[in-house]
């Protein structure tokens, strides 16, 4: 059975050799919304110059993508202002033929499942790959962060991704350790930002979608309840 204390430890250690070293390597980060690059980057901006790529074209509709990159920026604004950290941001185009092509052999996958790991691989490869060629000592993603998100899986992701991409080394992390989900929470209230309901494949828009209807069916019937 694997330990699951394994990569927040992993991560840990490697912050504390880093300090050691008294330098401040470059990080490239995968980031998916502002909430979730929050509480990671807080963590991760004293000890790399970091740098984020947002290539999610997992997120439908293409509205939802450009609305999550909009409070990227925002929350990174909002940042600089209270931590002093100017992070640069790289986003990829959105590429329309994802859902199809990728995802959707694996439409009838519940969350979790193998289509999330498709897609996890995928986009961290394309970031990974995009690291090494521009010279990043390390890369890793703040996926980890989430609880629908299955950590062990990320890093074993990443370990494997490592060897196609040697030069920039993989930092395993564990986002969620560390109370990193209290803060997480707690600069997405401080700072105002729009926190989506659904994870983003056209699949989980649905379960929002529902989720939503529910949410204003019972709204209303309580509201004619007190009448
Ligand atoms: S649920 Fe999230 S991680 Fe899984 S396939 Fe959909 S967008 Fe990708």
């Amino acid at each position: 059975m694997v330990d699951k204390r394994k990569y927040f430890k992993l991560q840990q250690e490697e912050i504390a050799k880093i300090k050691q070293s008294g330098k401040k390597p470059s990080l490239l980060l995968h980031v998916c919304c502002g909430p979730c690059t929050s509480g990671p980057l807080l963590a991760l901006a004293e000890i790399f110059e970091v740098t984020l790529t947002y290539n999610n074209s997992n997120i439908f509709p293409k509205s939802e993508w450009q609305r999550r990159l909009w409070t990227l920026e925002e929350m990174l604004k909002k940042f600089e202002r209270k931590y002093g950290h100017k992070i640069n941001l790289v986003a990829f185009a959105y590429d329309e033929t994802y859902q199809k092509e990728v995802l959707s052999p694996y439409a009838d996958e519940k969350e979790g499942g193998k289509r999330c790991h498709i897609c996890f691989e995928n986009r961290m490869k394309e970031a990974f790959a995009f690291a090494q060629e521009n010279g990043f000592e390390y890369f890793t993603t703040v996926m980890s962060i989430s609880r629908q998100k299955d950590a062990i899986k990320l890093n074993e992701i990443g370990e494997k991704l490592a060897s196609l991409f040697p030069k920039t080394k993989y930092f395993y992390s564990d986002f969620k350790k560390g109370n990193g989900q209290i803060v997480k929470d707690q600069l997405t209230k401080e700072f105002e930002l729009y926190n989506q309901n659904y994870c983003g494949c056209i699949y989980t828009y649905k379960d929002g979608q529902k989720r939503n209807e529910a949410a204003l069916a019972k709204q209303k019937a309580e509201e004619l309840k007190n009448r």
